[in-house]
Parts: C-alpha cells; sequence; structure tokens
C-alpha cells in the first residue's frame, strides 16, 4: 500500500490539473489544489470539494504562498495560444515567478516537484520528430514567445535548483495533448474543432491544413505525469509525453466531422505567426525509463471528447477574466 502524501498541484482546476487531482485524490493523497481561475472553471473541481482529502485555495503562483507539502505538480500557466496571448507580459511572470515560488517551497520543505512544461520548448522544429536532445528553433521576440521563453527559463530555474540547492526535481515535455474539460473557447485546434462541428459551423483551419500535430488524450498524459513522479531520484528529465500518432491539421478537421455526423464545411483561414509546421514526439525515453506508451487512438479519444463536449452548456463557460 503507497503512503499518503500531501500533494499541491498549482493549476490544479485546469484541464489537465483537474484530472491529476482526480487521480491522486483516489490515491488517496491530501491534494491542495491551487489555483487563480484565470483560464478554469471551479466547476471541474467541483466534485472534489466535498472529499476530506481535498482542499482548494485560490492563489496566484507570481505571489509566495506558505505551505507544508512533501509533492508539488507545478502545472499553473495559461496553456494555450489564445489564452497565453492575452496577457503576455503576465504569462512570462507566472511561468518564470511562479516557477522560482514553487521551487522556494520545495526547497523549503525538501519536496519533490514536478514541472509541466510543453512541446514549445522546440519551437517551430527543424528535427522531426523531436527528442529530448534537440535544443529548438524559438523566435525570441514572437507572439508564442511569452509562453515558449517563459517555459525555458522555468527549465533552467529547475536544474539550477537542482544543481544548486539539491532539490528534487522532474520536468516533463507534453505535447498536445485533448480530452474532456478542454476550455470550450480556448481556441485550441481540438476545441474549436468539436465546437463548430457540433454547430454546424464552418471549421476553420488555419493555413492549408498541412501543418501536423500528434495528439495525445488527457488519461495517458496523467499517467505519464504519475509514473514520471514517482520514478527514480537520477532520472529528473526532461522527458517527452505525447502521442507519437502525427495527424495534419485538415486530418483531424476530418475526422471530428466524421465522427459527430457533422455537416459542417472546411473553410481555411490566414495561418497566425510563428505557427509550428510540424510537430510530434520523440517517446523512447519516457518508453524506456519509465515503461509508459500511451494507449488511446485518435478516433476513441475524440469519440470520448465529443461526447463531453455534447453534455455541456457553453453558456456557463467564459473567456479568460478582461483586464486581466
Ligand atoms: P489550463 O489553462 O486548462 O490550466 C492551467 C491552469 O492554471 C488554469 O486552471 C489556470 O486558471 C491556472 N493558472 C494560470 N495562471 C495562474 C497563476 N498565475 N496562478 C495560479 N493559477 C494559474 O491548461 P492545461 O492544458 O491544463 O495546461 C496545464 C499545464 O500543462 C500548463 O502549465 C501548460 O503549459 C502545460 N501544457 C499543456 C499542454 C496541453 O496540450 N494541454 C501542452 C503542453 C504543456
Ligand atoms: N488551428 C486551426 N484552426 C483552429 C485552431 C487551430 O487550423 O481553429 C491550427 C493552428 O494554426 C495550429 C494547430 O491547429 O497549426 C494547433 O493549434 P493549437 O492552437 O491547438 O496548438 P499549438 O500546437 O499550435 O500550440
Amino acid at each position: 500500500m503507497s503512503i499518503s502524501k500531501r500533494i499541491l498541484v498549482t493549476g490544479g482546476a485546469g484541464f489537465l490539473g483537474s484530472h491529476l487531482c482526480d487521480r491522486l485524490v483516489e490515491q488517496g493523497h491530501d491534494v491542495i489544489c491551487l489555483d487563480n481561475f484565470f483560464t478554469s472553471q471551479k466547476e471541474n473541481v467541483a466534485h472534489l470539494l466535498g472529499k476530506a482529502n481535498f482542499e482548494l485555495v485560490r492563489h496566484d503562483v507570481v505571489h509566495p504562498i506558505w505551505l507544508e507539502v512533501d509533492e508539488i505538480y507545478n502545472l499553473a500557466c495559461p496553456a494555450a495560444p489564445g489564452h497565453y496571448q492575452y496577457n503576455p507580459i503576465k504569462t512570462c511572470k507566472t511561468s518564470v515567478v511562479g516557477a522560482i515560488n514553487m521551487l522556494g517551497l520545495a526547497k523549503r520543505c525538501q519536496a519533490k516537484i514536478f514541472q509541466a512544461s510543453t512541446s514549445e520548448i522546440y519551437g517551430d522544429p527543424e528535427v522531426h520528430p523531436q527528442p529530448e536532445s534537440y535544443r529548438g528553433a524559438v523566435n525570441t521576440i514572437g507572439p508564442r514567445a511569452c509562453y515558449d521563453e517563459g517555459k525555458r527559463v522555468a527549465e533552467t530555474l529547475f536544474f539550477d535548483y537542482y544543481r544548486q540547492n539539491g532539490v528534487n526535481i522532474r520536468v516533463v515535455r507534453i505535447f498536445n495533448t485533448y480530452g474532456p474539460r478542454m476550455h470550450p473557447y480556448d481556441g485550441r485546434v481540438v476545441s474549436n474543432f468539436i465546437r463548430q462541428a457540433l454547430a454546424g459551423e464552418d471549421i476553420t483551419i488555419f493555413g492549408d491544413g498541412s501543418q501536423s500535430r500528434a495528439f495525445c488524450f488527457v488519461d495517458d498524459l496523467v499517467e505519464g505525469f504519475i509514473r514520471m513522479m514517482n520514478g527514480p531520484d537520477e532520472f529528473p528529465g526532461p522527458v517527452n509525453l505525447g502521442n507519437p500518432g502525427e495527424f495534419t491539421i485538415k486530418e483531424l478537421a476530418e475526422l471530428v466531422i466524421e465522427i459527430s455526423g457533422s455537416t459542417s464545411k472546411l473553410c481555411y483561414r490566414p495561418l497566425p505567426e510563428d505557427d509550428p509546421k510540424q510537430r510530434r514526439p520523440d517517446i523512447a525515453l519516457a518508453q524506456g525509463r519509465l515503461d509508459w506508451s500511451p494507449t488511446i487512438e485518435l478516433r476513441d479519444g475524440l469519440t470520448r471528447t465529443i461526447d463531453w463536449f455534447k453534455s455541456i452548456d457553453l453558456s456557463r463557460f467564459r473567456a479568460p477574466t478582461p483586464n486581466y
């Protein structure tokens, strides 16, 4: 039987964070979910509120917090391009100052700390698929830089606290992930396409739709998080977590239309600046060190996600807080 730990999940009310909280609460841990609700709704964790081993704290990670914990999963950060570009300076602060505050907390408590990094640190990659050894091609001054560079500095801080202070770290680089509880108005491709298909609206393809992504279902990803956190201390990462099945954006649109039985047509819009042309994880390291591979095919994951989108009341979701 595993020992119950005090676990802090920053960004715990978000898409990935809420699924992680579900798993940790189910495992019997004492879970503190910390969030400022910038891109999430309390509804994502409302079902956990009555549980004795779950606690919800409204807090912004750019400010220090005094807690006693054994483990920290640091997920707080807007993740969708539309969300993180809403207030880019704040995005940078959340990644960098948030990492400093959480690493300081980990150092004081001697807690193990996990960082949700991203495939965006590879930028618009010249190497395909991307292994962890690839150093990336990021435009430091483009519209995605607040997120990409913020996450890169966060990785740097994690490894400096590890070398300088002996903090026990885990760093994962997450590739595009989808599933129930994605913010329906986050502007990400899966949520946009599903929402548009269910409403019978045109499906907005940016560019010619030949750019590719590899999509991981949320349950697979959370399993990878837990394996990494509980893996050997000698393996701090960084490690890629994602599904290596690669699809063009046009293929994704056609699949969403087919599964949802929609009559929507494809329409084409300009490609956003610095939009990566292709992305697919090399997951050999995660397979070898964590014995982890995704198990859920895109078709199955999309079917489950479409069912969830059908079940929600869209009027209950709002865009990120104005004037934030
Ligand atoms: P999300 O927007 O649903 O969740 C992020 C959560 O962080 C939200 O609940 C938000 O309110 C909270 N938050 C934002 N700024 C905060 C702050 N300053 N203080 C406290 N809370 C704050 O996004 P997600 O998809 O669940 O992403 C979670 C993490 O995973 C992020 O760090 C993101 O960068 C990373 N990630 C996600 C993906 C993906 O495909 N979903 C890919 C790569 C990396
Ligand atoms: N995209 C699209 N239509 C949309 C939303 C996104 O064609 O309505 C494209 C976007 O230009 C990118 C890909 O889908 O090439 C994935 O975009 P997303 O914002 O989901 O995440 P990214 O991987 O770019 O961070």
